[in-house]
């Protein structure tokens, strides 16, 4: 099953590393805080919507960490104004080591200054919205520079933070520095396990524990990096276009395919 999933992150060469670790969002508007560089200051200009659409998600660069703490961008959803605008405060706080950067410094600054006008903008603005686009939305922001409107993923140091931040996160035990053979391209290179998209195993059933070391579990699928990419792609391809629930339980049929065939020959690339 694993090798199907690497093929179909061999087939999405048009979705980069990031990409690949964003997460989708199910959601019918967007919230944006809308800032704006004049000179060399920037100043917060209000808040207005769009429509959710899902061809911007390397825009938006939602993800959350597998705990629920914290997301990997500023950008989050919505269940109330008070925490949407809080997880926002504390994305700049988590991240403080990067406030030398100006343009985070200062948006960290300028919502510093405005909390209080800001989280009545976005709650005059989430009120008028319909109940379903109440139940699905989300806030982000833009930052116009130049006169040209950036999302947070057309911003390299917002782009930068969430791939060290995903990097940290994804890899047991930290990134690859083991040497080994991986587990799906059986080549010789750094391997560890990775968290996502897949888990595989449980450390509480007898078996699992290499040497019967729990701090050794994560050998039980031990891979290198470039693989761990395409599964991050493949799972990508599943949750668009094989995924389906029945009642609770999320299934993802996976059809036999001559894709790998197609792949290898040449006539898919
Ligand atoms: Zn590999």
């Amino acid at each position: 099953m694993l090798h199907s999933v690497l093929n179909y992150g061999e087939y999405q060469q048009d979705v980069d590393e990031i990409g690949s670790f964003v997460y989708p969002i199910e959601a019918n508007k967007v919230i944006i805080l809308d800032f704006k560089y004049v000179k060399d200051s920037l100043l917060y200009k209000g808040v207005y919507t769009e429509d959710y659409d899902a061809t911007k998600e390397n825009k938006y660069l939602y993800r959350i960490d597998a705990g629920n703490q914290f997301t990997f961008s500023p950008t989050n959803k919505i269940t109330t104004i008070e925490k949407a605008v809080k997880r926002i405060s504390y994305w700049f706080q988590k991240f403080d080591e990067y406030s030398s950067n100006k343009l985070v410094n200062d948006v960290k600054q300028i919502i510093e200054k405005h909390v209080e006008e800001i989280k009545i903008d976005v709650q005059t603005k989430f009120d008028s919205l319909g109940k379903q686009d109440k139940k699905n939305c989300v806030i982000t922001f833009m930052i116009t520079e130049n006169e040209e409107k950036k999302y947070l993923g057309d911003i390299k140091i917002f782009r930068d933070i969430f791939k060290e931040a995903t990097m940290k996160e994804f890899w047991v035990p930290k990134t690859p520095k083991v040497n080994g053979f991986c587990y799906l391209c059986r080549k010789e290179k750094k391997i560890a396990r990775p968290r996502e998209p897949f888990s595989f195993y449980s450390v509480e059933k007898i078996g699992f524990a290499q040497n019967l070391d729990r701090s050794e579990s994560w050998k039980q699928l031990a891979i290198c990096s470039d693989c761990a990419l395409l599964l991050s792609k493949g799972k990508r391809f599943l949750d668009k276009y094989l995924s389906k629930k029945y009642v609770w339980m999320q299934v993802f049929p996976n059809p036999k395919t001559n894709l790998q065939k197609r792949i290898d020959d040449g006539s898919v690339n």
